[in-house]
């Protein structure tokens, strides 16, 4: 139940913390420098609407450059160590802008696209998160009804009360909000009729796990809860046709997975929504 789910919870943390003092010292001098020099950057994965068959968004996901020799270091590793060194809203910061000014240069070029984000607990809890996102809005001129800012599930109910201050507050200007890997963080219809959401994003755990019958009732569980508390519905994860169509019946609008597209770079991403990406799905 809860109990256990927030025990796994401290329990990744802890896995981050202590994953060695060179492994540490190396991604914290990797962050640096890339942070430094410029070389973080939003990578973006598509948004598939399956009532139009198109592309109608993005989720921002960061990467740092990879060091030859090295292990890849993806963002499951490295936001949580940027979160311990005091540097997650500056790298926030990077992605955000970034993934922002992409959105506008897309819509100058006749591709308006909804734009997704990750906030990570430090940013949601930061004294500057309402400043910094409003300075977003009148820096860039961006549409925050365009803009879906991603909490994750668990991190919404470890402080129910707060994040649902955070977010309301959020929502003030006008921002969209999407509950992120949704199904592994226990919360209750009543504890999600609390908080201000517009959207569900069901974790790939269960996308996995489609294809079994009770996989299946799981996600049609969600879908359920979602519908009755009127949040659109996305699947991320989504690697097969199979999966496509048994997520389509359900009624689940929005899906996203390697399907369609991994994450891309800016110019990657560009080049393959002109080409209309995976359109053979
Ligand atoms: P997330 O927000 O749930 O993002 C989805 C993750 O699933 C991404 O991993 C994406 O690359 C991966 N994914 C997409 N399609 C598929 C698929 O079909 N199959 C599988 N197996 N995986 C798929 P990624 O990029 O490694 O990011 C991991 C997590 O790190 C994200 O999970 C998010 O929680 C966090 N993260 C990434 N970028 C940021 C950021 O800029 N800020 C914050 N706060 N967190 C971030
Ligand atoms: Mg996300
Ligand atoms: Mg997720
Ligand atoms: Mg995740």
């Amino acid at each position: 139940g809860k109990r256990n789910g927030r025990f796994q919870f401290l329990l990744a943390q802890d896995v981050a913390r202590n994953s060695g003092t060179a492994d540490r010292m190396s991604i914290r001098n990797r962050l640096s420098h890339a942070i430094n020099n410029g070389l973080i950057e939003p990578y973006l994965q598509p948004i598939f609407d399956t009532q139009t068959n198109r592309v109608v968004g993005m989720e921002a996901l960061a990467r740092i450059p990879d060091v030859e020799g090295l292990p890849k270091v993806g963002p499951d590793v490295f936001i949580p160590v940027a979160e311990d060194l005091g540097i997650i809203e500056e790298l926030s910061e990077v992605i955000v802008t970034g993934a922002v000014e992409f959105q506008k240069h897309l819509a100058s070029v006749g591709f308006d696209l909804r734009l997704s984000v990750n906030l990570s607990r430090r940013v949601l809890y930061s004294d500057r998160l309402i400043d910094s996102f409003h300075a977003l809005l009148e820096k860039t001129g961006a549409d925050p009804k365009q803009i879906c800012l991603e909490i994750t599930e668990t991190l919404a109910m470890l402080d129910i009360k707060n994040a649902s201050e955070r977010l309301h507050e959020l929502k003030k200007l006008g921002f969209k909000i999407a509950i992120d890997d949704f199904g592994t963080g226990y919360s209750t219809l009543g504890q999600l009729y609390e908080i201000p959401v517009d959207e569900l994003k069901i974790d790939k755990l269960f996308v996995r796990r489609i294809h079994t019958h009770e996989g299946q009732r799981i996600a049609e569980a969600i879908v359920s809860m979602a519908r009755a508390l009127h949040l659109e519905i996305v699947a991320e994860g989504v690697e097969d046709l199979e999966t496509v169509n048994l997520l389509r019946n359900m009624g689940v609008r929005y899906l996203q997975g390697y399907l369609f597209s991994s994450p891309l770079n800016r110019e990657q991403f560009e080049a393959q929504l002109r080409g209309g990406f995976n359109a053979a799905v």
